[in-house]
This record gives C-alpha cells, structure tokens and sequence, in this order.
C-alpha cells in the first residue's frame, strides 16, 4: 500500500519538490485505486486521459521548479453534478445519461488553473436530491467504515447526496473531491465517512457550471481529510466570477491555519434546539465532550437559543420543491436531456421524455412543488416559507451578535445501515438526516462538519460548527483546533486497507 495518501496537501507538495513523489506516479496510484475499490461505487466515471496528460504537465512544472499553487499535482475527484467539459455529466440520472456539457464548471476551471489533476466524476442521489446516495442510475454508494461491505444487508450508507466524493476522500484514492451542498449534501456525507466537509458562505464559491437544484441555497462543498487542506482547496476556488452573478464581489483573501491556533477569544454557542429527537446517545456525549473541550482551552462556550429551527425542514422542503420544479422544467427532450421515441406531438414527446427521464424522487419533487405554485396556494405555502425562511436568517443574525461559532451534531447518529435506510421514503431520510445541517443553507452562512471519534460500531462521529456569513477563516481555525486535539484517522480503517489487496 502505498503511505503517500497519509500526506496532508502541503506534505504531498513538498514531497513532489523534492523529487520523492511525482504526480504522475500519484495519479497512476489513485486511478488504479479507484478500479480496485470499484466495489464501493464511489465514481460514476473515471477521467484516465485527462488525469494522465494533467499529470505529466504537473511534473514536468516540478522538474523546472515551478509549480503553480500548493494544489499542483493534487488528485481530486469532482460530482457528477458540476459539468466537466466534453466528458458526461449525468447527475446520475437517466436524463443527462449521454449530456456532454461543452463548458468547464467555474470550480473545475480554477481547479485546473491551480495545478490540481482532476481523476474523475463521483456519484450521488439523482440530481442531487437526497441524503443517501442511494438514488443513483448506477446504484447506491458503500461506506468503507461499514462493518460488512460485502453481505447485501450489512454495510452502510455513505449519506448523501455527495457520497461519490466523500468516499473518495474517505478511502483514499484521492486527497480532496468536490460535493455540492443545498441542505446538507457535503456535510452528511461527510459526517458519516469520517472526512471533513466544507459548506461556504452562499456566494463565496461559483455556481457556474454546478447542475442546479435549489439556486437559492446550492453552494460547491468540499471534501478532505484534514481542515488545512480544506482551506487550500478553498483558497483556489473561492472569490467572485463574472460568470455567476450572485458570488459576492469582494475579493476572497486566502486563509492561512497557525498550527498553534489559539481560541481563547472565540465565542461559542450551543444551540439548544438542536438537542432533537432522534439524536443517538454516541452524538449526544461527543457533543458534550467538545463542548468542554472548548471551555477547557479557554472559549467562552454558552448555550444559546434559535428559536426558528424546528421549522426549518418544512420551509427547506416547500422552497426546494417550488425551486426544483421551475429548474426541472428545462430537461423537456428537446433542448435538454434524454427524447424519448415518440413522434405523435410536442406535448407527447415531453411527457414520455420526462417520465422516462426522472426517478419518482424528482417526479414527486416536481409535482409537490407545481402544487406549492399555484396562484392558489403561492401565498399559503410559497410566501409563507419565504417569510419563516427570513425568520430562521434572522435567529442566526441575532445570535452571532454574542457568539462567533456554534457548535452542534452533523447528523443525529452514525452511518445508518443500508437496509433500514432504504425502506424509509426520500422524504423521511431528508427530514431525519438533514435536520441540523439545513438551517444553515437557508442562511447561506458557512458551516464545517468535522470527524471527532469512532462510536461502538467503529463508524465515525463527527459534529458541525457554523459561523456568521464570510467568517470562513473563524471557522476553519475552530475546526483545526478541534482537529489537532481528537486526532481523528480518517485513514484509520481497516477496510481501507485490506480492500487494495
Ligand atoms: N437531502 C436534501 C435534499 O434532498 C439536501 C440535498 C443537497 O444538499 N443536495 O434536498
């Protein structure tokens, strides 16, 4: 097994400068990988001749001692929601099966301008809508930290809907991959992988390019296995573009971790409202136990109130419905996506392109959303959800005016098992798996899941900090501050191991 994927980003750069490592041989390393780990259905596609040529470019720049940015020659994985030029970007679904976008997403252009070596595209829910990955044309994805990977009812879901990406952080094939995050999609995953997870400040990274779902709350995620490299991959992608008009126009300054953070002028609140039912007792006692942590290395840690969120998954889910069913209009069969063979009308072509195009979860998502815009119910359901939407913004505005970040569980427990999560409804898994990451989205503040320990089951527990609007640098200082004192493996799994055998 080959140790360099135990380096952070920087270590792996100044291996490649001295010579030690080249980023092809690294490439080559992470594309073989992905074949043996093909089990785990982590990629829906993998990019060999772009990687390899990305590749040789990076090394001949290390030969000449000139790499571009601390992500040349890194290896990073991207959703199959962000369009890649000239290779599918599927969403995985039937729909975009065959779409070739003729454009890079603006996250993979500046990935590409970074140095970085793109390997290829992960897997997800259907259009980004779940928190499983386990609506997938190409099947659901497994979590490496499951006990059994290969008995049909013993692994465990990666959480969804970027747990392509999560898993490629989390097993090593790659050092950092794109997720996108509406209400939760990066952070989920990530909790139940056992990686960190970035969602950003709305606006601070483009959208260009990223599939739309809900463009209100969609912001590009990221997926590594340490906060300082988060912050690198950040630092490359993050910062307005023309080509996005809602990225915030102020420049983006990089954000540079001290290795001895200090926290002692650091704020924290713990919400009260998210002690919620559901919550595992592993989730609840990690929480507690970081929260003392906190005070023991000198934060003011207070309990505080938001008063708002037990609506939050209702409004989240009227406003992503209403926005969903207007993004979902354009795959029509004629101007985007799959046509189906029908020649009897306009009207026909549609609706057998669409039916046969969409899972039920996008059709269910689509219909409700129809529903919650009729000049009959836009009031009732739209205006009203706009309105609490604004409510929930505005408890987090008050709270930030005494505290700087607040502590609180990703997700209510650890990984569930595939079998019981499947036979609960899309709608049920959201409800229950998204309860403490999507407030955030409807805020557009910035919000970091990280790993914190193993619970029983040797699943990892993470928990999630949030912090006010561009205070992005606050945040990942907490995070690794944090980091640096549970010591958490992201690596630290058997599975990984045994299964490049
Ligand atoms: N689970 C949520 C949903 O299905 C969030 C998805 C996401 O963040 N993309 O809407």
């Amino acid at each position: 097994m080959n140790r360099h994927i135990q380096l952070g980003i920087k270590e792996l750069g100044a291996y490649y400068r001295n010579g030690t490592l080249n980023p092809q041989v690294v490439t080559d390393f992470a594309l073989d990988d992905a074949v043996k780990l093909k089990s785990l259905n982590a990629f829906i596609r993998l990019m060999p001749e772009k990687a390899l040529h990305q590749a040789k470019e990076s090394t001949f720049r290390f030969q000449e001692k000139k790499p571009l940015t601390p992500l040349d020659g890194v290896t990073i994985a991207i959703k199959d929601n962000f369009c890649t030029k000239d290779v599918q970007t599927t969403c995985a679904s039937r729909m975009l099966e065959d779409f070739k976008p003729p454009y890079n997403a603006t996250v993979c252009e500046r990935l590409m301008e970074a140095g970085a070596v793109l390997i290829g595209k992960t897997n997800l829910d259907q259009f980004a809508m779940g928190s499983g990955t386990v609506d997938s044309i190409y099947g659901p994805t497994k979590n490496i930290w499951s006990e059994n990977l290969t008995s049909d009812d013993g692994w465990r879901i990666t959480g969804g809907s970027s747990g392509g990406s999560a898993t490629a952080v989390a097993s090593g094939i790659c050092f950092a991959a794109i997720g996108s995050d509406t209400g939760g999609s990066t952070r989920n995953p990530a909790s139940y992988c056992g990686v960190v997870g970035l969602k950003p400040t709305y606006g601070l990274v483009s959208r260009h390019g990223l599939i739309p779902l809900v463009n209100s709350m969609d912001v590009p995620g990221i997926f590594t296995r340490s906060v300082n490299d988060c912050a690198l991959v950040l630092n490359a992608i993050a910062g307005p573009d023309s080509r996005d008009s809602t990225t915030i126009k102020t420049p983006f300054k990089p954000i540079e971790l001290d290795l001895e953070e200090d926290i002692r002028n650091i704020r924290i609140g713990i919400p009260k409202e998210y002690h919620c039912p559901g919550l595992s007792q592993d989730v609840q006692e990690t929480w507690i136990k970081i929260a003392d942590m906190l005070e023991d290395g000198g934060s003011k840690v207070k309990q505080v109130s938001l008063p708002n969120t037990s609506a939050s998954i209702f409004v989240y889910s009227i406003l992503n419905q209403c926005e969903v069913s207007s993004n979902m209009a354009r795959y029509d069969g004629i101007e985007f996506g799959l046509r189906a063979d029908e020649e009897s009308s306009t009207e026909q072509l549609y609706a057998k392109s669409r039916a046969e195009g969409f899972n039920t979860v996008v059709k269910t998502r689509i219909l409700t959303g129809n529903f919650f815009l009729l000049r009959k119910n836009y009031e009732k359901y739209f205006e009203k959800a706009l309105k609490v939407r604004r409510l929930i913004a505005n408890d987090f505005d008050e709270v930030f005016k005494s505290t700087d970040v607040l502590l609180t569980p990703t997700t209510l427990s650890e990984a569930p098992l595939y079998k019981d999560f499947s036979s609960q409804s899309n709608r049920d898994q959201c409800a229950i798996q998204d309860f403490c990451t999507q407030p955030a989205n409807m805020a557009g503040i910035p919000a970091i899941s990280i790993p914190i320990r193993l619970s029983n089951n040797g699943m990892p527990i993470s928990l999630q900090l949030m912090s006010r609007k561009l205070s992005e640098s606050t945040l990942l200082k907490v995070a690794a501050w944090i980091e640096a004192r549970v010591d958490f493996n992201c690596l630290g799994n058997k599975q990984i191991y045994e299964a490049r055998k």
